[in-house]
């Protein structure tokens, strides 16, 4: 996730009519508002509130924390007993795990035991020991999710899907066809940090999302994004993690070593056209570093991508256009 920021604008001429809806909720454990536009307040509202309620329908299908959910089901069952899920988790989960066989595993769905065991957002988090974590890492393994007929199941025990570096994406993705369905034109979509920029800004221009320095006080951005029915996705290392002994230890995960991704990354904020896909990829640039990711980046849809890097205590950034 993270802080975007956006550069504060306001109506010029032919916009000064438009009315403006803004809902916030609390859900997939961060702050989602969703800021629309239309010609009438009406319209506007109960655009603002379908985008709520889509994300909600995503949550209880997707969360890894909801009894009832799809995602919840799996990881109780699948591992025993294939688990019959709906239209729309086959054709997320297809998608995603596509996305981890051309990353080659550096983004991997099953990486939840890996998750469970370092448990970052424990009161008092500990760094498991090598034996642990080799534990995990043999149930982490996207090849071993068998999907057929509708059922899923796990070719090996103890494995666990986890959409954290994915359903957010999906879910913005989902928001703005929502918002396309109701009429609306220009919209600014945020799930803590997944933007989604529909249309045009009160200025009348394109969307300006300022990418916040991993280094600063809130609110200080070192480049400015501009998006018009455009998505920004941010995955960084400097929101959730817990500090022992000097050293950082973050929520991405590299599943080859079982550590949370040690390459030089403060942040990586991809844009695009589809959330999903951006979603994925900042979390999979995270952990492969630009220069394998370079190498392979002909096979991934996406505009561009910024990186902060940490070199012995100063942050610089790089901007990456796909040609
Ligand atoms: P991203 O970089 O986009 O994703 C990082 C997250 O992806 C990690 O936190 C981990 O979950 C997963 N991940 C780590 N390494 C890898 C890897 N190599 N490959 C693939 N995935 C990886 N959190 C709660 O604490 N409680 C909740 O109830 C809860 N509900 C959620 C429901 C949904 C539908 C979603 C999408 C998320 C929910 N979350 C919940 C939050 C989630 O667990 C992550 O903390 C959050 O999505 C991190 O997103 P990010 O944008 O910061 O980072
Ligand atoms: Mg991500």
């Amino acid at each position: 996730m993270l802080i975007l920021l956006l550069i504060a604008t306001s109506f010029p001429g032919c916009r000064e009519k438009e009315k403006k809806a803004t809902e916030t909720a609390m859900c997939l454990d961060t702050i989602v508002t969703v800021t629309c536009y239309a010609d009438t307040q009406e319209k506007a509202d109960k655009a603002a509130k379908a985008a709520i309620s889509e994300v909600q329908r995503i949550e209880l299908l997707l969360s890894a924390y909801i009894e009832t959910s799809d995602i919840y089901q799996i990881n109780q069952n699948a591992a025993t007993t294939p688990v019959k899920v709906s239209d729309e988790t086959v054709s997320v989960l297809s998608k995603a795990l596509d996305f981890c066989e051309k990353t080659s595993g550096a983004f991997d769905i099953t990486i939840k035991p890996l998750v469970e065991l370092w448990n970052i957002k424990a009161e008092n988090p500990q760094v498991p020991t090598d034996e642990q974590i080799g534990a995990a890492r043999d149930k982490v393994d996207y090849k071993s999710v068998v999907i057929e007929d509708g059922y899923v199941r796990f070719l090996k025990e103890g494995m666990k899907i986890d959409l954290g570096g994915a359903a957010k994406g999906y879910a913005a993705d989902k928001v703005f066809e929502v918002l396309k369905k109701h009429g609306i034109k220009n919209a600014l979509i945020d799930l803590g940090g997944n933007i989604y920029a529909m249309g045009r800004s009160e200025s009348d221009a394109p969307w300006k999302i300022g990418l916040q320095d991993p280094d600063k006080e809130r609110g200080e951005h070192f480049y400015v994004m501009e998006l018009s029915d455009k998505t920004c996705v941010t995955s960084g290392s400097y929101e959730r993690y817990f500090e022992k002994d000097g050293k950082i230890y973050h929520h991405i995960i590299d599943p080859e070593t079982g550590y949370p991704a040690d390459g030089n990354l403060l942040s990586v904020s991809v844009s695009g056209d589809s959330s999903f896909e951006a979603d994925m990829l900042s979390t999979a640039i995270f952990v492969m570093g630009t220069e394998e990711f370079e190498k392979i980046k002909s096979n991934f849809n996406y505009d561009k991508y910024v990186v902060v890097t940490n070199n012995n205590g100063t942050s610089n950034h790089a901007v990456y256009e796909k040609q």
